[in-house]
């Protein structure tokens, strides 16, 4: 007889432990099958995020940005400190701390909410079958009302630079390098390459980033990313545009790159490459053949808006599914997954699912950009504001960049909101909120916000919309009906 569950989780990553935690709360038995084992071989829940994702880049994002601060900003500020260096075993040593206090977090969590956790790996099966194979041991069949897949993404690989683990490196050997490398290049000037570039390239590593496009960060608004090019070029990066790499050479310690741009072909000889060209669904060994389950195009779990499969009573979820790769998204259809399965109808609002690139300044974003809005022949108004204009950013030294809102001229709804700037990544929620609860430039106008606080740059580019922003000249004036 096989185990018999409500839900059966596969994957125990941001969107899959939400979904098995908000399962149990729920009533359900549950269990979450996950694979992943830290480094010291026991399992580690909470996938990419919590082991090789988003926690541990920002560990090491979060003391490299203190390092250059002290270094080269605290002077400045009136502190002297005496000689300013990196100690990156220490670095690395306080992210596997994060690290595993996270992870084990997540077991408790499990038990504290009647999760039960099956370590090793899942397969599903017709009729809502699971094939269980523990780490040791013999796999054995169990059977679910309910069968969630959330085994998120690995690493896209190109043929132009296979990852060796030693000199050419993926996403997760980038963030457990024990020194910094005299040179680095990365190819991909996206999300993940601009956060590592700049993790090395504070810890002392010359880094060149070649990216294949001509645009830098072609979704975000152009103003602003020309903003953070600069801003990132200042600061060391050289970010070459416009250059695809077309081969690699491990040779005498070093990797040479061969690259074209628009003058012809190009090398590059750095000490270390780091691969970051984006992420692709993670569906091996996942699906029987008769398990109901389809793949689009690009090999994500075909589902519709609520997550549902081809598979009758099997939904997926996170990384693995269309849509932006990012947990907050996957934690948010896990949620909607589970309160589903329970008869609760929630969705999940794709119009508002904030980014961000962590940065320093960070760069973050939410809803439609002014650009896109032109591109699709849509009126909209716009009010930004420049941090230089915020005292709380000048009294921090920390104030470059802008708040940039974007409303409908009709109605006056915000449609979206970009933001270049100090915790950036903070600010935004504010904008989600807003359109969560379809909040209009005037309603952010007529909010008070505490005195000062980086968030009175939100409250002044929402006032510039109408020509009404207090602390810049502007020449906008009563533009409202
Ligand atoms: P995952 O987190 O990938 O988890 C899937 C889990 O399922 C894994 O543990 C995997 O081992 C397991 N699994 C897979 N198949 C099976 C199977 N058959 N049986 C058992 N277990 C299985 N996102 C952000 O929102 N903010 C950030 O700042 C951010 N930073 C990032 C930085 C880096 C360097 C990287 C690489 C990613 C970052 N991301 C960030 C992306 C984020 O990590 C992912 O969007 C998120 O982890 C996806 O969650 P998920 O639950 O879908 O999948
Ligand atoms: P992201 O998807 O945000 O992680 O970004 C990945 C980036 O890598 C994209 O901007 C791609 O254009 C870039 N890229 C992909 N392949 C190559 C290549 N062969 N050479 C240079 N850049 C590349």
């Amino acid at each position: 007889m096989a185990d018999k569950y409500d839900v059966i989780v596969i994957g125990a990553g941001p969107a899959g432990y939400h979904a098995a935690i908000r399962c149990a709360q729920l009533g359900l038995k549950t269990a979450c099958i996950d694979k992943s084992l830290g480094e010291d071989g026991k399992p580690a829940y909470g996938g990419t995020c919590l082991n090789w994702g988003c926690i541990p880049s920002k560990a090491l994002l979060d003391a490299s940005h203190k390092l250059v601060e002290a270094r080269d900003k605290f002077a400045d500020l009136g502190i002297k400190v005496g000689r300013v260096a990196a100690d990156v075993p220490k670095m690395m040593e306080h992210k596997a701390a994060v690290v595993k206090q996270l992870t084990s977090g997540v077991a408790g969590l499990f038990k504290a909410n009647g999760v039960e956790d099956l370590p090793g790996t899942g397969k599903l099966l017709a009729n809502r079958k699971v094939e269980y194979t523990p780490h040791e041991g013999d796999s054995r069949t169990l059977e679910a009302e309910s069968v969630i897949l959330a085994p998120g993404s690995v690493p896209v690989e190109i043929d132009a630079a296979p990852m060796d683990g030693q000199y050419i490196l993926d996403s997760t050997g980038a963030l457990e390098m024990e020194k910094a490398p005299k040179t680095v290049g990365v190819i991909g000037a996206g999300v993940i390459g601009l956060e590592l570039g700049s993790v090395w390239s504070r810890l002392g590593s010359e880094v060149v980033m070649l990216e294949a496009l001509d645009d830098f960060l072609p979704q975000v608004d152009r103003r602003l990313a020309q903003d953070a090019l600069r801003t990132f070029r200042k600061q060391g990066l050289d970010i070459r545009l416009g250059t695809r790499v077309t081969g690699t050479e491990v040779k005498n310690r070093k990797v040479e790159v061969s690259y074209k741009d628009k003058e012809g072909d190009q090398t590059l000889k750095v000490d270390r490459l780091i691969v970051a060209v984006g992420r692709r669904p993670f569906t091996d060994g996942l699906l029987s053949a008769d398990c109901g389950v389809n793949l689009d195009e690009r090999g994500f779990i075909y589902v519709n808006d609520l997550c549902v499969t081809d598979a009758p009573g099997v939904y997926a979820v996170g990384d693995v599914v269309r849509g932006p790769m990012l947990a907050h998204k996957g934690m948010e259809e896990g949620l909607m997954v589970a309160e589903r399965i329970t008869g609760r109808k929630p969705v999940v609002n794709y119009d508002a699912v904030p980014s961000v690139i962590y940065t320093h300044p960070e760069i973050a974003w939410v809803g439609r950009s002014e650009d896109e809005l032109k591109r699709s022949g849509d009126a909209c108004q716009v009010g930004s504001f420049p941090f230089a204009a915020s005292g709380r950013a000048l009294a921090a030294a920390d104030a470059e960049g802008s708040v940039k809102v974007v409303t409908d001229p009709e109605t006056d709804r915000i449609l979206g909101m970009q933001i270049f700037g100090p915790q950036a990544s903070e600010l935004i929620a504010q904008a989600v909120i807003g359109m969560e609860f379809s909040a209009s430039a005037e309603d952010f106008g007529l909010t008070m916000f505490a005195h000062p606080t980086l968030s009175e740059a939100v409250h002044e580019a929402a006032l510039a919309v109408h020509g009404h922003a207090i602390h810049v000249a502007s020449r906008k004036r009563n533009k409202k009906k």
